[in-house]
């Protein structure tokens, strides 16, 4: 059966790596009839044309959203104010405004005060990403099986938000819809300490006189590696994150701070107990997470090792009976 078009004309204003992915499944998923985007800079407008990510390449995001009933701002969360501003009296009556934002509170801020009464403003956030960014960086599959996160404004028309909802929902997504100070606590925790963490961990390891980068590139396996990969997000869009969120950021950084000094004294105490118990109590949210579906459960994220004799076993970790 064919899926139902929600939207007659979709506006993207950024096509990076979640732009481009909207694209790229709204368009396999027949949920709107046209695409028209924009960029800020020429180069990606020229790429997202190349790709043939849109109908329509536009150079202004004033007039990507002329005639558009969705519009979705996928650029870093610092520079939504002034692109709500730049696109407030170009928008159509009744059209719906969204954006794509890892920070909601500050979103809402910045966005609202520009928008004229006439929009339901719905902002939104995919939990779904890579370390990539820019147009090539996109696919299809993005959201598929990951929520995505609508923080209506209080008062937000019903009609509006389920219509996103279901647009979200034809992408792949599972939704959720929250109030946008909750979003930014529970993602402060689940999603931007973890980056503070990494991104600080890199950065020692970077520094440390008495260790080669040699030696850190090659012994990374240990469990360095993995950080690695989140410290490779785009610096822009984390700036961006922790400026906008730095309330709940900050009560989440306490927290931890507190627990690591927990820990920091059962290493010094040789408290055996409270290590093993603190590690076991983690070693059961890895497998939650694995049996809701969010991760794969194969050994080392599924990474393939090519010249290994036996492909790995299954389920060494995480096993029903641990
Ligand atoms: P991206 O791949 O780096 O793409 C960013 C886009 O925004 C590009 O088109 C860029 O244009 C444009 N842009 C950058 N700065 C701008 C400015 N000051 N004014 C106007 N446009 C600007 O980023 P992304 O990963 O798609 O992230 C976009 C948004 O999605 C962010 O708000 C982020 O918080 C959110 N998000 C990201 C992820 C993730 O894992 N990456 C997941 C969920 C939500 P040019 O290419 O022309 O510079």
């Amino acid at each position: 059966m064919k899926n139902p078009v929600l939207y007659n004309r979709l506006a993207l204003i950024g096509v990076g790596l979640i732009g481009s992915s909207i694209a790229r499944a709204a368009r396999e998923q027949g949920a709107v009839r046209s695409i028209v985007a924009t960029a800020r800079s020429a180069a990606t407008r020229k790429r997202v044309a190349e790709l043939g990510l849109a109908d329509q390449v536009v150079e202004t995001n004033a007039a990507a959203v002329e005639g558009a009933d969705l519009v979705i701002v996928c650029i870093p969360v610092g520079a939504c104010g002034d692109v709500a501003k730049e696109i407030g009296p170009h928008l159509s009556a009744g059209a719906t405004v969204s954006d794509v934002g890892s920070v909601k509170g500050s979103v809402i801020r910045d966005m609202a005060p520009h928008l004229p009464k006439n929009v339901h403003f719905v902002p939104a956030h995919p939990v779904a990403g890579t370390e990539y960014s820019g147009p090539d960086a996109g696919f299809a599959e993005l959201f598929v099986n990951r929520w995505c996160i609508l923080t209506p404004p209080p008062g937000a028309d019903s009609g509006a938000v389920e219509k996103l909802a279901a647009f979200w929902r034809l992408l792949g997504a599972n939704v959720e819809t929250m109030a946008a100070d909750h979003h930014d606590l529970v993602l402060a925790v689940t999603s931007h300490l973890p980056h503070l963490i990494a991104y600080t961990i890199v950065g020692t390891a970077d520094e440390l006189q008495t260790v080669t980068r040699s030696e850190v590139l090659k012994f990374s396996a240990g469990g360095f590696r993995d950080f690695t990969r989140i410290a490779a997000s785009d610096p822009t869009m984390w700036r961006d994150v922790f400026l906008a969120n730095k309330d709940a950021v900050l009560e989440m950084l306490g927290r931890f701070n507190e627990d690591v000094s927990l820990l920091t004294k059962a290493i010094r105490n040789g408290d055996g107990k409270t290590l093993y118990e603190h590690f076991a109590r983690t070693r059961a949210i890895r497998k939650g997470i694995v049996d809701i579906g969010q991760d794969s459960p194969t050994p080392d994220f599924g990474r393939t090792h090519a010249g290994l004799p036996h492909a790995p076993l299954p389920k060494p970790y995480a096993s029903g009976d641990d």
